[in-house]
């Protein structure tokens, strides 16, 4: 496993698991089966209702707690600093979990500044252990953190092939957070193997072209979270530390981006 260094001091996994989607006895099994497979990092959140799922998951995968990097994220329902407080309780008893490592804001909200207060509090007080915000494009996070004490750590954000967001992330690397992709597979909605430079880079390293995804972005030190729920493709995605895209190979996944999300949802934030 390759490790990120964020701006707490603290190391995060490069490659974690995701898990929306996952529900019940299911989402047990994958996050166990995961941290058995070497998996370090999980990523849940309120919206998905299957923290208890998750926590689940890792007591029975009878790993050390400190050898874990657990996300959450808390959402609108927990609009206001008051809210939000509570909201983080409940994620620490859902988890069971005495500490989280990473929190997040879902989304961008009119109330995210107050809510975020909540999670700057939990971090000082060491019941989190570094705290972020999901889904800020450039305007956004500019303005947040012009009114914000502690700078996220991580802004998790849709990028795969065909939306890279290199601009952004320079601006977040400029301002010491770090990038975390979700849908790094495009949740399927890119079928990969019709891709024939991924194909071909695939074949010269003996690697699929998931694979190949996977370790362009975690190569650009951008931590993913990739969900399955087979067991043969959890050892697939986080295979991919054996091998380096060379820059030429970089170019050639470069002039996929088509610079524009595929979840329609994103577009009202
Ligand atoms: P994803 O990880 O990009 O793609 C998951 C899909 O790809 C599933 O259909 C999975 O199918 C398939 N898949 C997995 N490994 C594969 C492989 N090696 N080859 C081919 N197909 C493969 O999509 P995602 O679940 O949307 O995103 C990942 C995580 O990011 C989520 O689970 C969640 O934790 C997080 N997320 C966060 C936000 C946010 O707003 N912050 C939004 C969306 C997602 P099988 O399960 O059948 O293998």
């Amino acid at each position: 496993m390759e490790y990120i260094i964020l701006n707490t001091g603290n190391k995060m996994p490069l490659v974690g698991l995701g898990t929306w989607n996952l529900r019940g006895k299911e989402c047990v099994k994958i996050v166990s089966l995961a941290i058995q497979h070497g998996y370090r990092l999980i990523d849940t959140a309120q919206m998905y209702g299957n923290e208890k799922e998750v926590g689940q998951g890792i007591l029975n995968s009878g790993i050390n707690r400190n050898e874990l990097f657990i996300t959450t994220k808390i959402y609108r329902i927990s609009n206001s600093y008051e809210k939000a407080k509570i909201a983080i309780e409940e994620s620490l008893k859902n988890l069971q979990l005495d500490y989280i490592d990473l929190l997040l804001l879902h989304e961008p909200y009119s109330q995210g500044p107050q809510m975020y207060h909540a999670l700057e509090e939990a971090y000082f007080s060491g019941k989190v252990k570094a705290i972020g915000i999901s889904n800020y494009d450039e305007n956004w996070y500019q303005t947040f953190i012009r009114n914000c004490k502690v700078i996220p750590a991580v802004n998790q954000v849709e990028n795969h092939i065909y939306y890279q967001k290199w601009k952004l992330h320079e601006l977040l690397t400029k301002n010491g957070t770090a990038m975390q992709a979700w849908s790094p597979l495009a949740q399927g909605m890119i079928k990969l193997s019709d891709q024939d430079v991924l194909k071909k880079i695939g074949k010269k390293y003996n690697k699929t072209p998931a694979q190949i995804v996977l370790r362009f972005l975690t190569q650009r030190r951008i931590s993913v979270i990739p969900k399955s729920k087979h067991e043969i493709r959890l050892i697939e995605n986080i295979d991919i530390f054996d091998f380096k895209l060379d820059d030429e190979e970089i170019k050639q996944i470069r002039q996929l981006d088509k610079n524009d999300t595929l979840f329609t949802w994103t577009k009202r934030f």
